[in-house]
């Protein structure tokens, strides 16, 4: 899957389950800390992608910056794409969160579980792709859905079926959320 279909996917995700499980009161600073955390974690697991989106954020240094940690992940689809490397994510996610000052005012285990399900729902979608994961790491041996031999019905990524089936209807969902949502939004954001 290419930067733009995770990242919609993880803001996608990540904004249902907090407006899922919000009681909505104005708390502004969560709501854009979900937005924020939940966009970044979706592109996390492709640090290990010199080319990866993430990096081309970064700049002067990004591409620097990319091809040194490709090559501590190992290169491409490795730890990062693993379920040891998801576990890791999250204890220093929980860490990090933890040490957000009270009068941020982030409820930090919204915060916490949207970025969360954001990463985790990057590896599930590269598993539908034809390359699979390590999702096993250190075993070498990449999996996938459905499993081989059907991986010829999988998901090639960046071309037609991702960008003008998956992308477009990720996007149709976050604007029926938003829309259908509005009025919680509307609390949240206003006094
Ligand atoms: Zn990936």
């Amino acid at each position: 899957m290419t930067g733009k279909t995770h990242q919609a996917l993880g803001l996608t995700a990540g904004f249902a389950w907090y407006i899922a499980s919000v009681v909505p009161y104005y708390n502004p600073a969560t709501l854009a800390s979900v937005l924020v955390g939940s966009s970044l974690a979706s592109l996390l697991p492709d640090i290990d992608q010199p080319t990866a989106q993430i990096w081309h954020k970064i700049p002067i240094f990004g591409h620097t910056a990319g091809k040194v940690a490709s090559k501590m992940t190992f290169g491409h689809r490795n730890i990062t794409h693993s379920l040891l490397g998801f576990i890791l994510v999250n204890i220093c996610l929980c860490n990090l969160i933890l040490a957000f000052p009270e009068y941020w005012a982030i409820d930090r285990v919204t915060l916490f579980i949207s970025v969360s399900i954001s990463y985790g729902l990057h590896l599930l979608s590269d598993a539908f792709t034809v390359e699979g994961i390590p999702i096993l790491f250190p075993y070498q041996r990449m999996f996938g859905i459905p499993p081989k031999p059907f991986e010829g019905i999988r998901i090639q990524s960046g071309k037609w079926f991702e960008n003008l089936i998956v992308f477009p209807i990720i996007n149709i969902v976050l604007l029926v959320l938003i829309i259908s949502n509005w009025d919680k939004i509307k609390s949240i954001l206003f006094k």
